[in-house]
């Protein structure tokens, strides 16, 4: 059976501890969508098209990996898209209370046969946000090795624009 998995989140930017899930779960699926949530009520610090550009670039290395962005409720985009597991990343129990109610809820609009599945990070990010970053950047704060190097360099251009 060919398994198509969906990795979602804000990823605004996107960090090494999105990374780490996201080259686990391309090695256990047949395919790997990098779903970005477009949410207008949520203030971005990064575009959905420059987030989507940044993702790209990051994630050229893994061949069976695609990025998209959608907006709406996921469970339409996750039926429409005939994905069968959707991927969500956990660092600590705080993650766990929110993923599990979003987990159960979900499990009643997505298609039956489609699972949530989770896992578990890497001890060397279960500290690390998006929020984290933008906080620490915008700051002037290294965050080398917390972020890929292709978002990196380019957080730094868009900071230096600012
Ligand atoms: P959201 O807005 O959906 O919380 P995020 O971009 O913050 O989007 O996170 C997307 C997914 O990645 C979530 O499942 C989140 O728990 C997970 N995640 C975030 N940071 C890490 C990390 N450092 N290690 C593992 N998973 C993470």
């Amino acid at each position: 059976m060919h398994t198509k998995a969906l990795y979602t989140g804000s990823f605004d930017p996107l960090t090494n501890g999105h990374m780490n899930i996201i080259e686990r779960a391309a090695c256990l699926y047949d395919t790997l969508t990098v779903g970005i949530i477009s949410n207008p009520s949520k203030k971005a610090q990064y575009p959905i098209e420059e987030r989507e550009r940044m993702i790209k670039q990051a994630l050229e290395h893994l061949d069976n990996v695609e990025v998209a962005h959608f907006s709406g409720l996921l469970a339409d985009y996750v039926n429409s898209g005939d994905f069968d597991v959707v991927i969500r990343g956990l660092r600590a129990t705080m993650d766990f209370e929110y993923e599990i109610q979003m987990a159960q809820m979900n499990a009643r609009l997505f298609d039956e046969r489609v699972e949530t599945v989770f896992l578990m990070t890497d001890p060397k990010y279960s500290f690390l946000s998006s929020s984290m970053i933008k906080e620490v950047h915008s700051l002037g704060g290294d965050v080398k090795g917390l972020v890929p190097d292709a978002i990196l360099a380019r957080m730094d251009e868009l900071a230096q624009n600012e």
